[in-house]
């Protein structure tokens, strides 16, 4: 019913690595999203329905509007369990890393990760795939890596496998990073597999909900605190910046993914075609870039920001004070201008 995306011999050799093994390990990227966290929660509960031991490692913490999913209470966290996540990287037969391209993007678990004797599988929809794993099915082309893992899941012949859990798994990350089916959304199959997955009992407008209203009172304000005073336009450029000190994140009690999503905003301003979102870390300045058409956030993360990601939705970090960082950014906009539509 759907076209066949995924190459036959990478159907292959991912059922004979599966076939063979037992302890599997499933990563994902620092800063996990709903993605990161669809994608290997989906591929762990497909794991478990052929009677494999998979554990779902992640870099860091997932934010908490994500905490409902099934699966996430045994996810382990990198930073906060390293002894025991290193030794099951050490011991695994097999690793899935899944959302993401090179692996600089697992932060400190990278070289556990790397130094693993298990082969790697790389599952993803990142441009230009680092060379680190056995086999890469990597095809930026799809919106999500929990849609590749539906289509590699039912390509291995296991539809019948996909349970509830893994259903809505799948959805979330297709539905998180395509902003609610705003962005990079299409693809006809694209609804043609949520049909699917609502056949199979998903209830979309409760994992909405769950996901996407779970703001903090905190949360909201710096928001508006952002969206009022913190919002530069620049006309000539069709782009906004919004940029948020620690003393700022202070104020408002920030916790991860307080942030999340407020780099899309200002894109629902007539004529702005590109959004970056600086925030300053307690070692670095994190950068989040989103764009509309044909502008290329991407470009700009690598030539800029040590980033990079999808041609709308990108992201880097600057190890320049906040204010050098702006500066840099304003000073190298007018090199893209001729990207602008
Ligand atoms: P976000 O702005 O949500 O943190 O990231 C958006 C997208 O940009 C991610 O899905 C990822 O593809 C990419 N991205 C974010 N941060 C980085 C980074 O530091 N390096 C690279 N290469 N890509 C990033
Ligand atoms: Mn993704």
């Amino acid at each position: 019913m759907i076209s066949k995306i995924i190459a036959e011999d990478l159907i292959t050799k991912v059922k004979k690595a599966i076939n063979g093994v037992e302890k599997i390990a499933i990563v994902a990227h620092v800063g996990p999203d709903g993605d990161a966290m669809g994608s290997t929660l989906a591929l762990c509960h497909y794991l478990m329905s052929v009677d494999k031991e998979p554990t779902v490692i992640v870099p860091t913490a997932f934010p908490n509007f994500l905490n409902w999913m099934p699966g996430s209470d045994k996810v382990l966290v990198y930073e906060n369990d390293k002894e025991k996540s290193d030794k099951i990287l050490a011991t695994s037969e097999l690793i899935f890393a899944l959302d993401f391209n090179t692996p600089s993007r697992m932060a400190k678990m990278a070289d556990a990760v790397i130094a693993s004797p298990a082969p790697k599988i790389l599952i993803d929809h990142h441009l230009h795939p680092d060379n680190f794993a056995k086999v890469a099915i990597s095809y930026p082309q799809i919106s999500s890596t929990s849609e590749l893992i539906f289509r590699l899941i039912c390509r291995m012949g296991d539809f019948s496998r996909i349970n509830l859990a893994c259903a809505e798994c799948i959805y979330t990350g297709m539905m998180t990073d395509t902003g609610g089916f705003t962005y990079n959304s299409n693809n006809q199959e694209v609804y043609i597999i949520i049909a699917e997955l609502i056949k199979l009992g998903v209830d979309k407008d409760d994992i909405y909900r769950k996901v996407f209203n779970t703001y903090s009172a905190d949360r909201l304000r710096l928001m508006g605190y952002c969206l009022y005073k913190k919002m530069k336009v620049y006309p000539e450029y069709h782009t906004a910046l919004i940029t948020l000190s620690g003393t700022e994140l202070f104020q408002f009690n920030f916790v991860n993914g307080d942030a999340e999503g407020l780099v899309n905003i200002p894109l629902s301003v007539l004529g702005v075609e590109f959004s970056v979102f600086m925030r300053e870390d307690t070692d670095k300045i994190k950068i989040s870039l989103r764009s509309q058409g044909t502008f290329p956030a991407n470009k700009v993360a690598s030539d800029l920001f040590n980033g990079g990601g999808h041609l709308n939705a990108a992201g880097g970090e600057s190890f320049l004070s906040l204010d050098e960082t702006i500066l840099k950014f304003e000073e190298a906009l007018p090199n893209y201008r001729d990207f602008l539509e």
